[in-house]
């Protein structure tokens, strides 16, 4: 597979403060790679390092060239902020980004893909953020690149706009575009990501698909059990067998399959304990990073969660039913 991207122990500093500390990357033709990591981690520092944007020490090598010496034509880069001028229509900002390169996408296509073709003769600074955002995204894909870069591609745009917009990044990566993301959005980055790779203080302390991260770290699936009697429920679980740990309002239980589920209610009803919830998760990339971190990831999903309340009617299994009842208060 050609290797798009070449990063090899690369190193930034800013005065006393390291934003990166020995980074090595490899980005496949056709990946979609997610860059995560906790604020200040380095993600921002090292996308300007891959675009040739900041120097740095080590070696970075992008279509087997030094960065700042690839052509812009084939290079799309949307940085986290960006501003243009606020008095040009949609159209005309596509127009002009379009304009600075030598062949560019047509703009009615441009405008098609980021979903703005109805707004297209809006001033930009009368849009929504979201569809600003969308604009923005717009200006990255005008020259058609073969390698993209998304700072935060789909920051505050509504949740329809941005699965359009997962939509056609999977249509490009599909057309063999190489992406390089970071995202607000751990639902974002599981879902669009061949790799992911994990940056804490300037390191990458874990690299791979998703899959891989969540089997090496994302622990078990579990059950959590939100009641008032925590540790009565961890106590009589745990002397059933399961490995419960009781927290303020409710009880985790790790390594519970589906199948498992209905005992542990069993288990909870024998013990005369009632319950509000309960709720059955696969490990996600969000505990990969929680494992990782130590941090929760801000404001993203959780794919893998499934609810069920007393007041559920869908239960995933009968024995659910029977925990609705015996919960019961
Ligand atoms: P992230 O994008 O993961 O939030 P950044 O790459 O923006 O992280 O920042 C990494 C570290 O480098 C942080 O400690 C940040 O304060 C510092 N940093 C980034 N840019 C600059 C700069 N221009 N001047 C000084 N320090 C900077």
């Amino acid at each position: 597979m050609n290797e798009v991207v070449v990063a090899e122990s690369v190193g930034k500093t800013y005065g006393d403060t390291v934003a990166l500390d020995g980074v090595d990357l490899t980005v496949a033709e056709g990946e979609v790679f997610g860059l995560i990591g906790p604020n200040g981690a380095g993600k921002t520092t090292l996308i300007r390092a891959l675009t040739g944007t900041t120097p740095v020490t080590g070696e970075i090598r992008v279509f087997g060239s030094e960065p700042a010496a690839v052509d812009a034509d084939r290079i799309g880069l949307l940085p986290q902020s960006f501003s243009p001028p606020a008095r040009l229509t949609a159209r005309e900002l596509i127009d002009y980004y379009a304009g600075l390169y030598e062949t560019a996408r047509d703009t009615e296509a441009v405008l098609a893909d980021v979903g703005l073709s109805e707004d297209a003769d809006s001033w930009y600074e009368t849009l929504s953020g979201g569809q600003q955002r969308r604009v923005c995204v717009g200006t990255a894909l005008v020259n058609d690149p073969d390698l993209l870069f998304l700072d935060e591609p789909t920051t505050g745009i509504d949740p329809a706009g941005r699965r359009s917009l997962w939509e056609l990044l999977e249509s490009l990566a599909a057309g063999g575009t190489t992406v390089v993301l970071t995202s607000h959005s751990m639902a974002e980055v599981q879902r669009l990501s061949d790799r992911v790779g994990l940056l804490q203080d300037g390191q990458l302390v874990a690299v791979g698909t998703p899959s891989t991260l969540i089997a090496d770290h994302g622990g078990t699936s579990r059950l959590v059990i939100g009641t008032e009697t925590g540790h009565a429920a961890a106590e009589a679980l745990g002397t059933a067998g399961f490995s419960a740990t009781a927290s303020q309002a409710e009880v985790v239980v790790d390594g519970v399959s589906p199948v498992d589920i209905g005992e542990a209610v069993d288990v909870l009803s024998a013990a005369g304990i009632s319950y509000d919830s309960l709720t059955w998760t696969e490990p996600s990339l969000e505990d990969v990073y929680l494992q990782l971190t130590g941090e929760s990831f801000e404001g993203a999903a959780t794919p893998g969660a499934s609810v069920v309340s007393e007041e559920s009617t869908e239960s995933p299994t009968p024995s659910v039913d029977s925990a609705a009842t015996g919960g019961e208060k």
